[in-house]
């Protein structure tokens, strides 16, 4: 039986051959979806889960103990947030003010491996809050730097939606080109996480490593959890 995970995987291999680049890794997304259905998936070998909230992957993380999957935390971390996200999570995508990235080096428990980092850049969105200028990247991967607990991996985008894909393609190549910048400096990054159900073959063919995929996975998500936090 094909399962909408082998349908995922081929898309992505397809686009990656298209563009002759090498295959990305595959987050699942999960948030809004039960534990259930990430040991399913765990079950047919997907590893990395993406959610959004922290308290909503506190949840889920203490059901599946028994499993080793490895955690992303992919949504808005707030200030007050970023002591308990460094003892949950492996990674941290969305690190983009001075003030997240001293929180998480600061409480990253110290018998745990230090935690991954991506810096979210907005990329093309003036109107929203989240992400990092991106003339600010460079001091924020220093500003990482400075803390053993750190490790940066690379760049995280969420372009601004829109029904076309291809509308996306120049922020996504704008990406690429920070990426490769901070690369030249920075020899321990690689990781370009850019792409969603809708636009990851355009996000693979201008050099996506990591691709966040929610919808094609699981199929339409449950409504938002009314005690999310
Ligand atoms: C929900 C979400 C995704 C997955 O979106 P789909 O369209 O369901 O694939 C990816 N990245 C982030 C940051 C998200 O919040």
């Amino acid at each position: 039986m094909t399962t909408a995970l082998d349908e995922v995987l081929d898309r992505l291999d397809t686009a990656a051959r298209q563009a002759r680049q090498p295959q990305p890794r595959l987050l699942a997304v999960s948030k809004f979806q039960p534990a259930t259905a990430i040991a399913q998936l765990a079950a047919l070998g997907q590893r990395a889960f993406g959610e959004n909230y922290v308290q909503e992957a506190a949840g889920k993380r203490a059901e599946l103990t028994r499993l080793d999957l490895e955690w992303h935390l992919i949504g808005h971390l707030q200030t007050n947030k970023a002591r308990e996200a460094a003892m949950l999570f492996d990674w941290v995508q969305t690190v983009d003010r001075p003030r997240i990235v001293d929180a998480l080096g600061r409480h990253r428990p110290n018998d745990l491996p230090p935690l991954q980092v991506l810096i979210q850049v907005n990329v093309d969105d003036e109107a929203s809050k989240h992400g990092c200028a991106p003339e600010d990247v460079e001091a924020l991967a220093a500003r990482i730097h400075g803390h053993e607990r750190l490790v940066l991996r690379g760049l995280m985008a969420i372009p601004t939606p829109h029904p076309d894909p291809e509308q996306r393609r120049p922020a996504f190549a704008r990406m690429h080109g920070l990426f490769d910048a901070l690369r030249g400096h920075h020899p321990a990054v690689d990781t370009l996480s850019m792409g969603m159900s809708d636009d990851c073959a355009v996000a693979i063919s201008e050099g996506a490593t990591m691709v966040r995929i929610g919808t094609a996975l699981f199929g339409a998500r449950p409504p938002r959890p009314a005690d999310r936090a």
